[in-house]
């Protein structure tokens, strides 16, 4: 069938992310999603297993979330957001705050997950000048990814990453293995204790470097990082951009290491995949860093669309749904069928690595040759699956029903055979 003309008369006009415009494939054209799947123009729908990078934690067009930004929309679409304030984002605020741990109190409101990035890089960097140290450095790790703008390239992986290619014009920051063998332990206590005097903040995404290429850690490394943060008197940064609102298994990653960063950045799931919004939180200490009786102490930051109304109306009626339906359950019943579905491919051929942790589940290759081929054979078996690097990763919306999950699973299993 051939393609709708809004796509054949705008394609031309569009500049796709992360792709070579020589070569990319057509992107598929969309006319609706409902649940676990996307409909296609030529009729036909794929299940969904990547929840549109991981944001549609209860499935596409829920309607209780629908319903919360239909209300929303009648009432106020937009208001600015300095010297004005309205209760979507002041209740967001409190439920956040209550919702994340330690004293995690204080929510600074943004558009996407790099720009809560930028502004974590730039509390952190500040709250120390404004204790009149200059302390220009981050610690990062190998693996990890933070986004695409400027800041958050320079604490991304600069040679297994993305952005490698622009690493030679970025600022340098530190980049370490993550303290999760004794090598790397030793050889991180070593780091800081060198350089502990110049960082701002060590940045981490807690047990699931996600972009980087789904590579998980143990509570412990966390636990570690914690430590070696408190003793130094560095800032710890905790992107929980993906694993956030239960990717997991619990409501934050950090829950599961029974620690509290100083700075958590949100994003992706926060509204349930309805809204871009992300958020920037700081606990007591770092936010009483800017308070101060000197005007330049404070954080000069302001997103022109920050705290959108409809966005934290979706995103109260998202943490609505994890209150009163039963989304952690949902995770640790993916877990389990992820961890018997996608144990078999450790058997087959040119498979390096099967690991699950919550509603996520990896199947990394040695090698994936033609990856535009892999993304269309899994098109073709009715499944919305993203390989990358050498990795085909599931992660679900919470809501999957069984034969649908059973889809995914059996696909992967089926393309790679
Ligand atoms: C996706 C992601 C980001 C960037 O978020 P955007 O909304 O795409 O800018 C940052 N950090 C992590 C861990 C992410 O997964």
């Amino acid at each position: 069938m051939a393609d709708p003309r809004w796509l054949d008369e705008g394609l031309p006009h569009l500049w796709l992310p992360y792709a070579q415009m020589k070569s990319a494939p057509a992107p598929l054209p969309v006319v609706r999603t409902e649940g676990s799947r996307i409909f296609l123009a030529d009729g036909r729908s794929l299940v969904d297993g990547t929840a549109s990078w991981w944001t549609a934690c209860h499935g596409y067009n829920h309607p209780y979330i629908r319903e919360a930004v239909a209300r929303q929309l009648e009432r106020m679409p937009h208001v600015m957001f300095a010297g004005l304030a309205h209760e979507p984002a002041a209740t967001l605020a409190a439920r956040l705050a209550v919702l994340l741990p330690g004293d995690l109190d204080h929510v600074f409101f943004s558009d996407s997950g790099s720009v809560a990035v930028e502004i974590a890089l730039k509390m952190a960097v500040q709250f120390w000048l404004n204790r009149g140290e200059t302390r220009t450095k981050f610690l990062a790790f190998r693996g990890g990814y933070h986004g695409d703008t400027l800041g958050a390239m320079t604490v991304s992986d600069p040679e297994g990453g993305m952005h490698h290619r622009l690493a030679p014009v970025l600022p340098h920051h530190i980049i370490a293995d993550l303290p999760r063998d004794e090598s790397s332990v030793a050889a991180f206590e070593r780091l800081m204790e060198r350089e502990a005097s110049s960082l701002a903040a060590i940045i981490v995404e807690p047990l699931v470097q996600g972009a980087g290429g789904m590579i998980f850690h143990e509570p412990e490394v966390l636990r570690s990082l914690r430590d070696a943060a408190d003793r130094h008197d560095v800032l710890l940064i905790a992107d929980e951009i993906f694993t956030g609102f239960g990717r997991t298994g619990t409501m934050f990653a950090c829950n599961a290491a029974g620690i509290a960063p100083d700075i958590v950045t949100l994003s992706k799931a926060l509204t349930g995949g309805t809204l871009a919004l992300a958020a920037t939180v700081a606990n007591r200490r770092v936010f009483d860093g800017f308070r101060s009786d000197d005007a330049e102490a404070a954080l000069m930051h302001g997103p022109t669309f920050m705290a959108n109304p409809l966005a934290c109306a979706a995103a109260n009626a998202s943490l609505d749904l994890f209150d009163n339906e039963p989304r952690l359950a949902q995770v640790a019943a993916i877990e389990a069928i992820l961890k018997r579905d996608l144990a078999p491919c450790r058997a087959l051929n040119g498979v390096a690595d099967v690991r699950v942790k919550g509603a996520i589940g990896v199947v990394e290759l040695d090698n994936i040759a033609d990856i535009a081929a892999l993304r269309r054979r899994f098109v073709d078996a009715g499944v919305w699956i993203r390989p990358f690097g050498n990795t085909i990763y599931l992660t679900p919306p919470f809501t999957i029903a069984e034969d649908e999950l059973a889809m995914l699973t059996g696909a992967i299993r089926r393309v790679l055979s």
